[in-house]
């Protein structure tokens, strides 16, 4: 994998570009790929978004959500887009599983293949240009520095600004993780000074849920809460009959494994969603317990050193089992 500056000198040569979020893009995925997307339009590239799955509804006030493909309605479009590339950009994931649906069309083409991404464990011989930075705190931090470093900060406009800056705040935990440096505030104090309303944002992505979900949050947080103080671990265990109870789509359940870190000494909090093709897990720590080992270990996934993701096929029972199971052959770590 070359780095990525070698291809600022040819930006202003347009050609057919894809980007591609990661599978249920979040606000950093989706920020990142739209504002690669505004960015790449004005040097009179034919840019398309195409994403592997739906995301969250509540990511369609993003400038220009309108044109991302869901890849799983419009297949034959996503295909023929995909078909005609001549610049992939993959945004926010590192291999192509993480694609999901889209992972074996991604891996078969021949075009020139760019990685923007900031988790671990890189799968670079699959990019011929790229940039994988675990040290970043999100892939719209990155999205901003290659705007920067291509020497086209001019081209940096509202729907950019409003993007990048949504995905900074959401991957940094509104500002509070670890991965908020020096460069993000100075980013930010960038962005608003280019005309950032981060009022506006922060109520985007912050208040602008339906009853339901708060319903839900309380329902989870009363009766689905389990407190393991001898392992500091939090796990919350969503059944499909609540999803279906409170109506809950995509996008909703984000953000709830936070809640639990707010309990004094948690260093662990995992949460487990029965959906229909597998189940979910997501695990947030606090300090040295490293989830991204977590998750690869136990449940097919990875991440971040403290935010991960992974899945299983079992039931929920039974991969709630292997949760305790796992906790328990942690539990030096996790003192
Ligand atoms: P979340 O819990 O917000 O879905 O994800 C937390 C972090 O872990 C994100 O950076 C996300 O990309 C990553 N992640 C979530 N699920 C998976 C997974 O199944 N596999 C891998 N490799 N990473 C995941
Ligand atoms: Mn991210």
């Amino acid at each position: 994998m070359k780095p990525v500056q070698e291809i600022f000198p040819l930006l202003n040569s347009p050609r057919h570009v894809v980007i591609v979020p990661h599978q249920k893009p979040d606000a950093d995925a989706l920020g990142a790929s739209l504002a690669m997307f505004h960015f790449l339009k004005q040097f009179g590239h034919t840019v398309s978004i195409v994403s592997p799955s739906n995301w969250a509804g509540w990511l369609n006030w993003m400038p220009g959500s309108k044109e991302v493909i869901d890849s799983d309605l419009h297949k034959e479009e996503a295909d023929k887009i995909l078909d005609r590339a001549e610049w992939l950009f993959c945004l926010d994931f590192n291999a192509f599983d993480r694609a999901k649906n889209l992972s074996a069309k991604l891996e078969k083409l021949t075009c020139t293949k760019i990685l923007i991404d900031h988790h671990q464990q890189p799968d670079e011989k699959s990019f011929d240009y790229g940039i994988s930075d675990t040290a970043k705190s999100s892939t719209c931090e990155m999205i901003y520095d290659f705007i920067i470093a291509s020497g086209h900060g001019d081209k940096m406009n509202k729907e950019m600004i409003d993007c990048i800056y949504a995905g900074v705040v959401a991957d940094t935990g509104s500002f509070r993780f670890s991965s908020t440096t020096a460069n993000v505030h100075r980013l930010v104090a960038d962005l608003k000074q280019r005309g950032l309303e981060h009022m506006q944002v922060h109520n985007e992505l912050f208040d602008n849920f339906l009853e339901n979900r708060m319903r839900f949050i309380g329902h989870v947080l009363l009766n689905r809460m389990e407190v393991f103080y001898e392992y500091n671990t939090v796990l919350l265990t969503i059944p499909k009959s609540d999803l279906l109870k409170f109506h809950i789509k995509t996008g909703d359940t984000e953000g709830l494994v936070n809640y639990p870190q707010s309990i004094t000494g948690i260093k662990l909090v995992a949460i487990v969603i029965d959906r229909d093709e597998e189940r979910k897990w997501s695990f947030r720590s606090k300090g040295d317990f490293d989830c991204n080992s977590f998750a690869r270990k136990y449940f097919e996934g990875g991440g971040h050193f403290n935010a991960s993701g992974g899945r299983s096929s079992d039931s929920l029972e039974k991969t709630v089992q292997k949760f305790y199971t796992a906790m328990k052959e942690n539990k030096l770590l996790l003192q």
